[in-house]
């Protein structure tokens, strides 16, 4: 496989849109049960991150990811056990993360316990693992928002690094595990793998995205 080039990064939304592009580009190769990335795959990565950069793509809203919710198996979002499912925030709640819907999902006891008030990336990166592409859609998603609401996405990433935010940027992955180790989704080990037809493009666009 050619090395990609490195793209250029230099706001939080640069930094936001390649980690989404890196993600659709997992997602091409996992729809089309690919082994190794193809051509193809880096082609939606790179057109996916410079339509975001200059603005004339957009992520899509939170739409899709709720209706997965609502016909995914109910089971842990994390490990995908049945066992005592309580609703869990992505983003932490105590850290500044929203009580509605977007960022709520399910979780059984031994992840909840486990994560407790800490940020989906930094548990998972403790724990040496990685989230489903569809969580960890979800959660970019929130992190976009975030940053949107709060003017964040044209300001350098090294200066937002130095802020106190309900999340940590520096987390946010660009290099993803082999395709092997990712999934799109979490499920009980005796329900059908879900297979949903999953969209990265919108057009919902962020207030603060620079043309
Ligand atoms: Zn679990």
């Amino acid at each position: 496989m050619k090395k990609p080039r490195k793209p250029d990064i230099d706001t939080v939304g640069d930094h936001i849109a390649w980690s989404y592009a890196n993600l659709a580009r997992a997602d091409a190769a996992l729809q089309d049960e690919s082994a190794s990335y193809q051509r193809i795959h880096h082609i939606i990565r790179s057109k996916l991150f410079s339509g975001l950069k200059k603005g004339t793509m957009a992520m899509r809203s939170l739409y899709d990811d709720e209706r997965i919710k609502m016909t995914a198996p109910k089971a842990c979002c994390y490990c995908g056990s049945e066992d005592k499912l309580s609703v869990d925030h992505l983003i932490p709640r105590i850290r500044g993360g929203a009580d509605d819907s977007d960022n709520l999902i399910l979780a059984c006891r031994a992840c909840n316990s486990s994560k407790q008030g800490r940020d989906m990336l930094e548990w998972m990166k403790k724990k040496e693992a990685f989230p489903s592409i569809l969580l960890l859609r979800r959660y970019l998603k929130l992190v976009a928002r975030y940053c949107d609401d709060n003017d964040l996405l044209s300001i350098a990433l090294s200066d937002a690094l130095q802020r106190d935010l309900p999340f940590d940027l520096s987390l946010l992955p660009h290099v993803f595990p082999p395709l092997a180790e990712l999934s799109l989704w979490v499920c009980p080990p005796d329900a059908h793998p879900l297979k949903p037809q999953v969209a990265f493009l919108g057009l919902i666009r962020f207030r603060g995205q620079v043309s």
